[in-house]
């Protein structure tokens, strides 16, 4: 049976991307805890896009959106998040050389159509799928954290962190 997609998992123009989160269930905790501290928050699972325009198993792809005032305020709650809740550190994707949240896979463009090409030959095997940073340009192969990533204390609050592409 299909689900229906709520309108409250849609992908939201007026707030940016905080996080990427492995599962549903994570990104509901966390954005339940942005919440109490007063930020609005909403949810957006990529999942049917990364399965079927990327042809890749879905992976970092409940994504926790916020205004782009709070931004700041968010990172910080999202470490405070991540040190109440250790066992959930593995499900939250940051950027391995910055510490930046702003993580998207695969690599690619969101702006699919003009890309397809590249994205089919991602899929046969001409370019590996990657995780990306936003905020340094990083690429990494996707791994999961076992541990709270120490640079996420060394970021750089006033650098500018691109929407997704
Ligand atoms: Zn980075």
């Amino acid at each position: 049976m299909m689900e229906t997609e709520s309108p409250a998992l849609a992908h939201r123009t007026d707030l940016i991307d905080l996080a990427s989160f492995d599962g549903r269930r994570t990104a509901e905790l966390c954005s339940d805890y942005l919440e109490k501290c007063g930020l609005e928050t909403a949810i957006f699972d990529e999942g049917s896009l990364q399965t079927f325009v990327f042809f890749t198993k879905p992976a970092a792809n409940v994504k926790v959106q916020v205004q782009e005032k709070d931004y700041d305020q968010a990172v910080t709650r999202l470490i405070e998040f991540e040190k109440e809740h250790p066992k959930l550190v593995p499900f939250i994707y940051s950027c391995p050389e910055c510490g930046s949240f702003a993580v998207e896979y695969p690599q690619f463009s969101r702006k699919f159509f003009s890309f397809l090409l590249i994205e089919w030959m991602s899929s046969l095997g001409a370019f590996p799928k990657r995780c990306y940073c936003r905020k340094c340009h990083s690429t990494w192969p996707r791994g999961h954290r076992t541990e709270i990533n120490p640079l996420h204390l060394e970021r750089h609050p006033d650098m500018f962190v691109p929407p997704p592409a």
